[in-house]
Formats: structure tokens, sequence, C-alpha cells
């Protein structure tokens, strides 16, 4: 048996080799971030290959493309999991996001409840992937995992709720092999995600519905696709191509990605 401290630096996920009692840390496919609120930097995981981006009727709006980018600048493969579809009213949100996202990145309705929807997701994991799931609290990542991997009985919100119980707070992530293929692990604490130090030239490269513009050449090479002459993002969105909307929101995470930048210029956070 091999002891590993907790500030040793490994994380859910890596791979090591072990001779006698030293450890060795394998190196890393892609490092999944998270920054807390006084701005120090948290690797949540290491070498996952897909981001399930869990979403449910009445969820806040905005995560699922601050979380796509953030996904795919790690170096994972998003894809959207709307839960809850056993609730009136999903039809509409379903529908909405697969006419927003479905040609970005693949779209799973499900319900962890009546477990409908659930056997596309589990054929999609068991294509030998590795994941795990980002969501607002409350949209049911625990109730999938669950749903997912019998064997771990995450608690819910339904049971922490009990009387003077509390929250189960642990925050040990786990790697679950699933029983039909795949892996996931399971994040506590990691229930809000936003944009880890992304770069505006990411931001374009990875925001769903831009994917059109990765052939084309802005007249500028650091163009933002703001507001600089001969933009050839902006030309896609007057000839149509690219949804107004897209490109709308597409400007509040700019100016959001602009900002956290002259924040850590400011703080003079260090890049690492
Ligand atoms: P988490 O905070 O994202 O881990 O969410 P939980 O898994 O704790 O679920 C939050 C609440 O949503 C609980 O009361 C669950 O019972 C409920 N819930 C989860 N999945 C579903 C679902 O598919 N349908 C319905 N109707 N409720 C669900
Ligand atoms: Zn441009």
């Amino acid at each position: 048996m091999v002891r590993v401290k907790r500030n040793s630096g490994h994380v859910v996920g890596d791979a090591v080799r072990v001779q006698g009692d030293l450890l060795t840390r394998g190196v890393r496919n892609t490092e999944l971030r998270r920054r807390d609120a006084r701005g120090g930097l948290h690797l949540v995981a290491a070498n996952l290959d897909v981001l399930g981006i869990v979403i449910a009727p009445h969820a806040p709006d905005g995560f699922i493309d601050r979380a796509i980018v953030a996904a795919r600048a790690a170096g994972l493969r998003p894809f959207i999991v709307v839960n809850k579809c056993d609730l009136p009213g999903s039809e509409e949100l379903v529908a909405a996001v697969e006419r927003t996202y479905a040609a970005s990145v693949p779209v799973f309705p499900l319900s962890a409840l009546t477990r409908e929807g659930l056997a596309a997701l589990k054929a999609f994991l068991a294509e030998g992937r590795r994941g795990a799931f980002v969501g607002t609290t409350g949209v049911g990542k625990s109730s999938l995992l669950n749903a997912l991997c019998p064997q771990i009985d995450l608690k819910t919100a339904e049971v922490s709720g009990y009387k003077g119980m509390g929250r189960h707070t642990t925050t040990v992530s786990t790697l679950h092999v699933l029983p039909e293929g795949g892996e996931l692990v399971d994040t506590p604490g990691f229930r809000d995600f936003g944009l880890v130090e992304i770069s505006p030239e990411e931001l374009a490269a990875h925001f769903p519905g831009f994917e059109k513009t990765r052939e084309l050449t802005c007249r500028f090479r650091n163009c933002r696709h703001c507001s600089e002459p001969g933009c050839a993002v902006v030309e896609l969105v007057e000839c149509g191509e690219i949804a107004p909307e897209r490109y709308e929101t597409y400007i509040v995470l700019l100016a959001e990605v602009e900002a956290d930048e002259e924040e850590r210029k400011r703080k003079g956070w260090r890049k690492s």
C-alpha cells in the first residue's frame, strides 16, 4: 500500500506508477480547473475526455456557453444533458437547446428520476469515455450519477434536506467505473464552473456556433470580432450564417473575459 498525501499534487484521474513506496505521476492529457472566490486555482480532475453540462428547467441562463468554452479550452469534449424531462414544459427547453447547440455538441434529453433517455447517455459513455458533470446546484448531477452508477449512492438534495442532517460535504472526488463501460468522476464542491483563464482568442475559437469561422481569417490577426474592420465573424453574422442571438451572447462573454483579464493583471494572479 502506498499512502498519498493530500497535498501531493495528485488528483482524481491521474495515472501513477508505483515503485516501492515511490509514486510517480504520469503526464496529464487534460486538466480541469476552477477558481475559488479568492482567486486561487484548483485542479479538479485530470485526464478526462468529456464534460457533461447538466441543465434542467429553470436553471440559470448563460451557463452552457461558458461551460462549453471552458471544456474545449481544457481539451475536453463537451456534451449537454437536459435533465428533468419528466417535468411539464421541458419540451420547450429541449427544443431550444437542440436548436442552438445540436450542431456543436451532443445533446441528451433525459430524466434521472424516470430513467427515460438514460440509455443513450450510457451508450455514449460506454464508448470508453471518462467524464464528469458540471451544472448549477439542483439540476440533478448527484441524481444522475446515482442513476448511472447504482453502487455509489450519493446524497441528493432531498436526503440532505432532512432535519438537522446538513448537506453532505465531502471534498473527495472518486472515479467510478460504469457497469456498461466508461468512467465518471464525481466532483463534490465543483458546483459552479466559470471561464478560468480564458483568453479572448480561446473564447472565439471555442464558442458554440462559431465553428464555421475556424477556416476564415479576419483582417487583423488579433481580431476580437467586436468592432474591427474586415472581421470575418461579423460578415457571417451579416449574411445570416451565424444567428444574431449567438453573436450577442459572444459579445457578453467577451466583455466578461476581458474584465477577468484586467482583474488578473491588476491582482497579479499568476498564470499557472
Ligand atoms: P445537484 O445539486 O445537481 O447534485 O442536484 P440533486 O441530484 O441533488 O437534485 C436536486 C433535486 O432535483 C432533488 O430534489 C432531486 O430529487 C431532483 N431531481 C433530480 N433529477 C430529477 C429528474 O430527472 N426529474 C425530477 N422531476 N426531479 C429530479
Ligand atoms: Zn474578427
